[in-house]
């Protein structure tokens, strides 16, 4: 976990207390004064064995008075937790459609067109997987979305395997299935799920928006105005 947080200290006994998150979310954490403890430092990354979980008004936090702490080298993504957005998908980005993936156990990189990992260089024996990157507009802000293999399939009706058959047997192959599927989501509104992590919503589920006048006023509003 990674130190997000640090905080004022709220009890004269407390060494520290502030805000450990991972790509999962984020919890408060607290550490009393107490011979050969040591704080942590902000933005550094812990891997924590033993905490002890306290509950307050329903809330949980971390105790790592008990616990065995160690530096890690190195970042982590930090998700800001759960996450429901609706809009209007305005945008659908390069690389989204049926992409391939590096087959190296732990791996799952995204390959170029030339079946390169930025890792693991050439790998002939790639995997296929669905994905759609692009932005849902509220009509007051515009959210990044990367929308998950299940989530893309129901959303445009193109399973993998229809996907996979397009790609490799269709002239324009990988472009064909990026144009199906922009023509199929672009403009529509939708209600994604999902986990927050570096200011992009992981979708893993949508539905279809319920027709609401004023918010859709309001993007017409703010499209006709970008224009
Ligand atoms: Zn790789």
């Amino acid at each position: 976990a990674k130190v997000v947080q640090e905080w004022d200290a709220s009890h004269e006994r407390m060494l520290q207390s502030g805000l450990l998150g991972d790509e999962t979310g984020t919890i408060k954490f607290v550490i009393w004064k107490e011979p050969g403890k040591e704080s942590l430092a902000p933005g550094s990354v812990y891997n924590i064995f033993y905490a002890q979980v306290d509950e307050y008004n329903g809330r949980l936090s971390l105790n790592l008075n008990t616990a065995m702490v160690m530096q890690e080298e190195g970042d982590i993504a930090v998700s800001g937790g759960e996450a429901a957005v609706s809009g209007a998908i305005v945008h659908v980005a390069p690389g989204s459609g049926i992409i391939k993936r590096c087959p190296v156990e732990g791996c799952n990189r995204a390959l170029s067109r030339q079946n390169y990992c930025p890792v693991h260089e050439i790998q002939p024996k790639f995997t296929y997987d669905l994905r759609i990157k692009g932005w849902l507009d509220d009509g007051e802000k515009t959210h990044s979305i990367l929308l998950q293999r299940d989530v893309v399939e129901s959303l445009t009706g193109i399973s993998l395997a229809a996907a996979q058959e397009i790609a490799e047997n269709n002239p324009l192959g990988m472009d064909e299935v990026f144009l199906q599927m922009r023509d199929k989501v672009l403009g529509r509104y939708i209600t994604c799920h999902g986990r927050e992590i570096e200011n992009r919503v992981i979708v893993n589920k949508c539905e279809p928006v319920t027709f609401e006048s004023e918010k859709h006023t309001a993007l017409l509003n703010r499209a006709g105005g970008a224009s």
